[in-house]
């Protein structure tokens, strides 16, 4: 039961990893919990998996750290995994922004990985409980296929409700804390703190936001959606908001809820192509009522609700100067305060994790323990909503897998 390499978690960076270590003769094992691989990889992206965005930067991850996902990133790129899904002969194609997506399933991409696995002579054991980890500094018996069995090479021990292996590399790729009901666990961390590792406080990233208090009018606008451009401090994200029995949700919420922070509103500007003081201004002579003057940049709906909340409902021909001031503040910057989260539970990402003051960039191992290494979500790195988030997996894993 000796090892070369030891992977924890058969997600998108495990599996990932594995296959590069493999190709270079490395005996490698994954290690999975669930009864299947890839759970993530399958519901990812509405079950079409966006596996990449054709336009990686690293201004597109938040980490303690936005230097440390550089070097990955630049050594695994997009292209690379676009050559990748090509060999394969899957049918992709540019939904917006850069984000490829499978044109028919995101099986089809589990089902590369698992195809590279099997050419790299990859070992994956499924409903896989790890029960414990030792490390020692033990020597690999003379079965192990590889060259790394000198005296003094660090052995790890992992113990699971299948078997006792041993390895040279152990690789920890068991992701985030979303999505507990497929398979996520707080392994990764429990790890780091045996190791007495550096954690940065874990959030849920990539989440739906529930209002705080006084909002419950909105509630009657679930399913309802519109252009704005979204801010959280620096961050602006113009894309769509939507409406949900809870709050807002929305690609735009979805990217600003990476950066918004407790008690601190997010400006949400609803016409963003329009200073909305200029328009009112060019509109004083119309007879219409706001509520219907703004139905015309507005979904109906919002227009009439969104009015009564916070304005007048005057014909614009009556407004005030004061009126058409604070009205045009409103619709440009309407301060949304957000309660909380909807949690892991709906959550795309986790943000913090492992710090990556303890990881080498080029290689993902722990400074401080050789053989031991963290790949993919359970890095302090996470992604934008977008292809992000897959690509620092594949890249990470990359990382990893020249070296373990
Ligand atoms: C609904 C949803 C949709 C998403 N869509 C996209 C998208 O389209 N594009 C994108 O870029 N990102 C998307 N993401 C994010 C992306 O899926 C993750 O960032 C990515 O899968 C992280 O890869 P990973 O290998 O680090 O972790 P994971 O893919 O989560 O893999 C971790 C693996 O470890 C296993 N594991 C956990 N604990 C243990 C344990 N104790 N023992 C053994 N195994 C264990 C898990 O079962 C899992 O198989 C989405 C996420 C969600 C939740």
């Amino acid at each position: 039961m000796n090892f070369d390499v030891i992977i924890v978690g058969a997600g998108a960076a495990g599996l990932f990893c594995a296959i590069e270590a493999g190709k270079r003769g490395r005996k490698v094992l994954v290690l999975e919990h669930n009864a299947q691989v890839g759970r993530k990889i399958l519901i990812s992206g509405g079950g079409r998996c966006n596996f990449t965005n054709r336009d990686i930067k690293p201004e597109n991850f938040i980490s303690q750290n936005s230097h440390f996902c550089k070097s990955a990133l630049a050594r695994y790129t997009p292209q690379d995994f676009i050559e990748l899904v090509k060999k394969h002969k899957i049918s992709y194609y540019e939904k917006k922004l850069g984000q490829l997506f499978c044109r028919e399933s995101s099986r089809q991409i589990v089902e590369m990985l698992l195809e590279e696995c099997r050419k790299a002579k990859v070992e994956i054991r499924t409903n896989c409980s790890v029960k414990e980890i030792k490390k020692s500094n033990g020597l690999l018996s003379n079965k192990t296929a590889n060259s790394r069995q000198n005296a003094g090479v660090p052995l790890f021990e992992v113990e699971t409700n299948q078997d006792v292996f041993n390895s040279v590399s152990l690789v920890i790729a068991t992701g985030g804390l979303s999505f507990a009901k497929i398979g996520a666990t707080d392994f990764g961390y429990k790890i780091a703190r045996q190791f007495g590792l550096k954690t940065i406080e874990t959030r849920p990233a990539l989440v739906p936001m529930v209002f705080a208090k006084g909002a419950e009018d909105y509630k009657q606008l679930a399913g309802v959606s519109c252009d704005a451009a979204v801010s959280c401090g620096k961050a602006v994200f113009r894309e769509n908001i939507l409406f949900t029995h809870r709050g807002l949700s929305g690609p735009a919420i979805l990217q600003i809820s990476n950066y918004w922070r407790k008690d601190t509103p997010v400006s949400v500007n609803l016409l963003p192509t329009e200073n909305a003081f200029g328009l009112l201004e060019n509109n004083r002579e119309n007879r219409q009522k706001l509520d219907d003057f703004l139905g015309q940049f507005l979904p109906n709906r919002f227009s009439e609700i969104f009015t009564r909340r916070n304005f007048a409902n005057k014909p614009l021909n009556q407004l005030g100067k004061k009126e058409i001031e604070q009205t045009a503040q409103v619709l440009n910057d309407w301060q949304v305060f957000f309660g909380e989260t909807e949690g892991y539970d709906k959550a795309e990402a986790t943000l913090g994790g492992i710090s990556t003051n303890e990881l080498s960039s080029q290689t993902m191992e722990v400074k401080r323990v050789s053989g031991l290494y963290f790949v993919g979500e359970v890095v302090d790195v996470t992604g934008w909503l977008g292809g992000y988030n897959f690509q620092w997996a594949w890249a990470s894993g990359f990382a990893a897998g020249q070296v373990v």
